[in-house]
């Protein structure tokens, strides 16, 4: 059976891409006679709040989206989180890093070829090859793809088709990326995957900003031995000049345009 999701950061009010997301992947599981649910991922406890929950809940009712209950929060999440991170541990694939941004950018810097991947600049590995302590430390982890057994790698995407790419080609274009912040003890990547598989996700619908860091939850399905959805990284609603959305734009969110009085017909009109 199909199994969609729509995971929200309640970090903001939701927004039309948002909505267009959530639709997406509504309207698919409906289709399929499926399941849809709905994840709340509000591992960054500073930035996420208890308000846009509820609002986010709201606007989804509002949109006609019904889903499955009890919601998943990831905050009820880190015990496992932390269990999955010291086994990645014991068996080297991550690395400690304690480099701050500043650091990170001087060190690329003077590379011509400073690239960039889904988390921003890719780490120019100055802690992979440090002295590994026994026990996990709690500073920043990172993940280390040498040590993967593994050459070839694809994924299903509906928008895409099939996307195949090398160990070689994660190394380059996303690199060792962050799997435990130092701040909160875990990072997107590792929390979606976890989470994807913990709820039985069998489809992930959501923006194609996300069509790279695919390549790294894949890599880490692998390792853990988890199941790779079928993915469908859909369009980016933008605004009239062109600019993806942001949550800080407030004058897009549902929200201002339910206040408006806008109908849901008229927002799924701007959908299109
Ligand atoms: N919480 C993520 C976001 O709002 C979800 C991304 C995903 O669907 O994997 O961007």
């Amino acid at each position: 059976m199909t199994i969609e999701r729509f995971a929200p950061s309640p970090t903001g009010f939701l927004h039309l891409g948002h909505a267009y997301s959530a639709l997406l992947a509504y309207n698919s599981a409906l289709e399929s006679g499926g399941k849809f649910l709905i994840r709340i991922e509000d591992i960054d406890r500073v930035r996420c709040k208890k308000k846009y929950v509820s609002q986010i809940l709201d606007d989804l009712n509002w949109l006609g989206i019904k889903y499955e209950k009890p919601i998943l929060s990831q905050s009820t999440r880190f015990f496992e989180y932390k269990n999955v991170l010291k086994k990645l541990w014991k068996t080297n694939y991550l690395f400690a890093c304690n480099c701050s941004r500043k650091e990170i950018n001087i060190a690329s810097a003077p590379n011509e070829t400073q690239r960039f991947g889904p988390d921003g600049i890719i780490y120019p590995n100055t802690c992979i090859n440090k002295l590994k302590l026994k026990n996990m430390p709690e500073t920043a982890l990172r993940l280390n793809l040498n040590n993967l057994d593994k050459e070839n790698f694809s994924f299903f995407d509906k928008k895409y088709g099939e996307i195949s790419f090398t160990k070689e080609d994660a190394i380059e274009q996303v690199g060792s990326i962050i799997l435990a912040r130092k701040d909160i003890g875990i990072s997107y990547h590792l929390s979606v995957v976890l989470d994807d598989a913990f709820q039985g996700i069998t489809n992930v619908t959501r923006g194609e900003d996300l069509l790279e860091a695919t390549k790294i939850h894949v890599i880490l399905q692998y390792i853990l031995k988890l199941p790779t959805p079928i993915y469908h990284h859909h369009k980016l609603i933008r605004d009239n000049s062109g600019k993806r959305l942001a949550k800080r734009d407030d004058a897009k969110s549902i929200k201002f345009y339910r206040e408006a009085g806008s109908t849901k017909k008229e927002i799924i009109s701007m959908l299109n």
